[in-house]
């Protein structure tokens, strides 16, 4: 039931170690840079003497990162990758010299150079001002797909869903990860989920096109779009304009909230599911950990011109050091990076030999079960068993096979409803900070600010409509939505707009926004008050 796919994008990188053995004939071995010396003990930058060796950026990371990374290299490397390892440093310790973004400047240009990043998992600092270096590198390098196969290994990992077989293709830059947040109020804060129609289009075609190249038989897309009906609802009919173009595929649409129930009980109905970004990141994660632990599986962010490969989990901060971690997850992203560089027989021999140390019970800590496993072994054990299966295949699962590289990225083709629309300005949201209950005293003030253009016609209190004529039980917090349309039969611009905005300053009233209300060819582009 196991399958293995062409994943993406190619090629791997090397390794260090204290143990001799196993090591390729070839293998140049070079003392790393200072930048690494914490990971000096036992790592040293390998190139492979063999001509036309692919660069790869390889980041160690933080917590268990340097241990799996060392494991992963190791067995790629043992497997022939003809491949030239340029580590940097990214994370904890880059973070801790004072530079916010957790990557320097010159780690930038050697990602610029290679396109392909092998990256051990990074510890999130909490601090205020520093940002994620996953979601920076993946919305710096237009990573826009994230490829997730999480796959059952029954009867040799324990799960309950022994026919598991699905890969999460998520869109990896926009939704609540636009990372636009402010605060409005004393109690209130918003984050604007940014959903565009470019974005949409090239995450349902890289799923598509994920699914043919990689014999897959259906895509299924999971969104809320029953109460997002604009930002959900565009990826939902976008998605359903992409699928068009594939009439072998077969396609289907679920409520995130009911297919996600569905996932739980039965992984097995799904094939390739394609979600925005937030469902894709929670429901990858527990696809992961169902079809048998968040180790084992690999990640692929691709993009038109870079692509990275990582393990789906973090940096196990309480596991580090202790020689633990299962490095499956980064090391089935290896393969994938094999695949990507088109160095799919390489990654066929990592894949197969991974599979075999599985069947023959050698497990991590994680994984390991009585009556499922023969010996539980370490990071470094685990490595060399793999090492040691080199060349053999799994005898119960199908041996994996990378028949192509993963999909390009797709031209998008431009659908009628992406042309540009008539726009027209219909209205303004005006959004108040106001420590008042009565809504009809709020009303009376703003009403004050109504001229021949525009009418006060709803005040919400977090998106519910309190006025005119609300629920008494509706909690009211410090911030209100006020609604002006414009009046029948005028026509307003922006300076319309702006003079209301004078208004209000004039009335003394704590406006903390606008939200101009367009109809896109006689659409409403704007949501109602629930309760309107
Ligand atoms: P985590 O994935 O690190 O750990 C979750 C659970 O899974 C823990 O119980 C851990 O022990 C276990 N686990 C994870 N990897 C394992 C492995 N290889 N072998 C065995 N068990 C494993 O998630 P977390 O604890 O929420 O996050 C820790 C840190 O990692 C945070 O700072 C988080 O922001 C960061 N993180 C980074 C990435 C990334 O770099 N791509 C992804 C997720 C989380």
């Amino acid at each position: 039931m196991h399958h293995a796919e062409a994943n993406h994008p190619d090629r791997s990188n090397e390794e260090k170690t204290n143990e001799p053995k196993k090591q390729p004939a070839d293998i140049q071995l070079h003392p790393l840079p200072v930048s690494l010396r914490r990971f000096e003990a036992n790592a040293t930058v390998t190139t492979l003497s063999k001509q036309a060796a692919t660069p790869i950026i390889v980041a160690f990371g933080d917590g268990i990162g340097p241990e799996i990374m060392t494991a992963s290299l190791r067995v790629l490397l043992a497997a022939g990758a003809n491949i030239a390892i340029e580590p940097i440093e990214i994370g904890e310790p880059v973070y801790l010299s004072g530079e916010t973004s957790g990557i320097q400047e010159s780690a930038w240009k050697s990602i610029q150079r290679t396109k392909v990043l092998y990256k051990a998992p990074v510890t999130t600092p909490q601090g205020a001002g520093l940002k994620s270096i996953n979601v920076t590198i993946r919305k710096s390098l237009g990573l826009f797909a994230n490829v997730r196969p999480c796959t059952a290994y029954h009867p040799f990992v324990g799960t309950k869903h022994p026919n598991m077989d699905v890969v999460f293709v998520r869109e990896n830059e926009e939704d609540v990860y636009a990372g636009i947040e402010h605060r409005h109020t004393d109690d209130v804060y918003q984050c604007l989920k940014i959903i565009s129609r470019p974005g949409c289009e090239r995450i349902a075609r890289y799923a598509f096109e994920y699914a043919v190249s990689n014999g897959r038989r259906k895509v299924s897309c999971f969104t809320k779009d029953n109460i997002m009906k604009l930002t959900d609802g565009l990826f939902h009919k976008v998605f359903k304009e992409v699928a068009a173009d594939y009439p072998q595929i077969e396609h289907e649409h679920w409520i995130v909230d009911a297919g996600a129930a569905q996932l739980a009980d039965d992984p097995g109905r799904f094939d390739v599911i394609v979600m925005p970004n937030l469902y894709g990141d929670i429901l990858s994660d527990v696809g992961a950990e169902i079809a048998g632990s968040i180790g084992l599986a690999p990640s692929a962010n691709i993009g038109a011109n870079f692509a990275m490969f990582e393990a789906v989990h973090g940096s196990a901060p309480l596991l580090a050091g202790r020689n633990v971690a299962n490095p499956s997850g980064l090391l089935l992203a290896g393969a994938m990076m094999l695949s990507h560089i088109g160095q799919t027989k390489v990654a066929e021999r990592v894949h197969n030999a991974w599979l075999k140390t599985i069947e023959d019970g050698i497990h991590t800590f994680d994984i390991f079960s009585e009556g499922n496993s023969n010996q539980e072994v370490g990071t470094e054990e685990f490595a060399s068993a793999v090492i040691e299966n080199m060349d053999r295949h799994p005898s119960r699962f199908k041996p994996a096979t990378y028949k192509k590289r993963l999909p390009g990225v797709a031209k998008a083709r431009r659908s009628p409803a992406s042309v540009v629309a008539r726009k027209e300005l219909v209205g303004v949201d005006v959004f108040v900070h106001w420590r008042g209950q009565q809504p009809r005293v709020l009303a009376e003030t703003m009403r004050c600010a109504q001229d021949t253009d525009f009418e006060l016609t709803m005040i919400t209190n977090r998106g519910v409509k309190v006025w005119p004529a609300g629920q008494d039980e509706t909690l009211k917090t410090d911030h209100w939505r006020c609604r002006y349309m414009v009046v029948l039969g005028r026509s307003v611009c922006h300076s319309t707009i702006a003079d209301l905005q004078m208004r209000l300053a004039y009335l003394g009233v704590d406006f903390i926004k606008t939200e101009h209300l367009y109809n896109f060819d006689g659409e409403p582009g704007f949501s109602l008050g629930q309760g309107q």
